[in-house]
């Protein structure tokens, strides 16, 4: 069976849905997004109970708003790097700082905005650790690798088809950005800089990103 990929958009992020011998989710979108959730498995005729593992690629509030409900609804299991599990099982919002102009002005009008966010807190069930996570036994060839940068705990779902989830390494839409290219927002670039060569060294063909349509490596790798 040929991997199947569903892009679905909740909210200003998009989580994924990954179908091979058996199918796992990365990323849950933003709060409130159960309905459109919903929409979206009967669109691609999924079962609910067929998804079994969420990971999510980081802690923040756009990528963990519906993970509670999209758990209850589906029975998976979470998982989630351990730095950030926190953030999901303590309802915590972190901002990332913005490393342009206009991340910094998006990162201050985030700020005003945040105190309205409410992100319900769940249990992760699997922390992540900075070890590679084989997929293998939720029926996926793949892994979960630690890509750390935008922020502490980010972690990037790879493909045996060279399909990589990134999740906010990179960023491809506007309000964020206008062509794919490296985040405005991120704790340590350098560290992010790094976590990109990493990657490209393992032969990725094609990246996914959180914010955005997917687009090729060569693009980041201009941009090093
Ligand atoms: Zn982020
Ligand atoms: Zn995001």
């Amino acid at each position: 069976m040929a991997v199947n990929i569903h892009n679905i958009s909740m909210g200003i992020a998009q989580a994924y849905i990954i179908q091979d011998k058996g199918t796992i989710m990365v990323d849950c979108g933003c709060p409130k997004k159960k309905k459109c959730f919903i929409k979206y498995l009967k669109r691609f005729s999924i079962n609910p109970e067929d998804i079994s593992l969420i990971i999510i690629t980081h802690g923040h509030w756009d990528h963990t708003g519906s993970a509670k409900e999209i758990k209850e609804i589906t029975g998976a299991k979470i998982a989630m790097h351990v730095n950030e599990k926190d953030w999901l099982e303590k309802s915590l919002k972190h901002l990332p700082p913005g490393t342009t102009f206009w991340g910094r002005f998006m990162a201050t009008a985030m700020s005003l905005y945040r105190p309205f966010i409410n992100v319900p807190a769940t249990e992760v069930d699997m922390p992540i650790s900075d070890n590679e996570f084989p997929l293998s036994e939720f029926g996926i060839n793949g892994k979960v690798i630690y890509t750390p940068g935008h922020s502490s705990g980010s972690v990037s779902v790879l493909l045996d088809t060279g399909d990589i989830f990134v999740g906010d390494m990179a960023m491809a839409t506007f309000p964020l950005m206008i062509s794919p290219g490296l985040p405005d927002f991120a704790e340590d670039m350098d560290l992010l800089k790094e976590s990109w060569r990493s990657l490209l060294d393992m032969g990725i063909k094609k990246i996914h990103p959180a914010h955005g349509r997917p687009f090729s490596p060569e693009i980041i790798r201009d941009l090093l």
